[in-house]
């Protein structure tokens, strides 16, 4: 772990405004992801963690505040160089894996290096080497609707993977999977941090793997506790 944060927020505020409804989701976050460094975030349903994610993902904006991601503050970037800058440094992991049904696994695990300008065959190149390197080297030309809950979040880690993200932010990954699946599915993730430096950043209401990370941050109420 270096002393370089690859994600920071400050003062970070979210509302939602829904006809008469106006909803402060996020109250002020501060926080800071180092490069190689773990973090959980914690919290009941509902406090905001999905919103925070996004936000420091840059798939929406906050009402106040800022995100700066690999020292670029993303409120000072236009939406094309925004998409840009996310393909090149995130990758993300979600709760139900979003991966295109029609798509087999490697076209699934390569389209993000597509989208980051490489060529069809060393995209496939890449997505064979990581898919290899999740354990899934048999099953490329499969469609997602034919793996294991398992195996499809391991598809998921491995798109997130292959543009080498400086960070993956991960929302309940393993929110929809048996125990003994999601505890694989964490091992795979603690693995990768350690071998490829990359910073995690994970939902999780787990405290066994929440414990295995560097720092738990707790969210109630649209706020970080501790
Ligand atoms: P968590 O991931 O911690 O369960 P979320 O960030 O998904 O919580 O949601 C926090 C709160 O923000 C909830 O009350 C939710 O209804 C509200 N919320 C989230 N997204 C929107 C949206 N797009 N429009 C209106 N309200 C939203
Ligand atoms: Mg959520």
């Amino acid at each position: 772990m270096s002393d370089h944060a690859i994600l920071q927020c400050h003062q970070l505020t979210k509302r939602f405004k829904q006809g008469d409804l106006d909803v402060e989701v996020l109250k002020g976050i501060d926080f800071s992801v180092y490069a190689g460094e773990r973090v959980a975030i914690m919290g009941a349903s509902g406090s905001g963690k999905s919103t925070l994610l996004h936000l420091l993902g840059g798939l929406d904006r906050p009402t106040s505040g800022e995100v700066i991601l690999d020292g670029v503050n993303l409120k000072k970037v236009r939406q094309a160089k925004l998409s840009k800058l996310r393909n090149r440094s995130l990758g993300f992991i979600y709760q139900f894996h979003h991966l295109l049904g029609e798509f087999t696994v490697l076209e699934n695990v390569a389209m993000p290096a597509l989208i980051g300008g490489s060529s069809i065959t060393e995209a496939k190149q890449a997505a064979e080497e990581i898919l290899l390197r999740v354990g899934l080297e048999h099953r490329v030309k499969h469609k997602p609707g034919e793996l294991s809950g398992g195996e499809r979040q391991r598809v998921a880690i491995a798109r997130a993977l292959i543009n080498k993200p400086k960070c993956i932010l991960a929302d309940e990954p393993t929110g929809n999977l048996d125990s003994k699946t999601a505890e694989s599915i964490y091992q795979l993730m603690l693995e990768l941090n350690q071998e490829l430096q990359i910073s995690f950043l994970i939902v999780t209401h787990d405290p066994d793997l929440a414990g295995r990370m560097d720092k738990v941050l707790h969210m109630a109420d649209g706020l970080i506790v501790d």
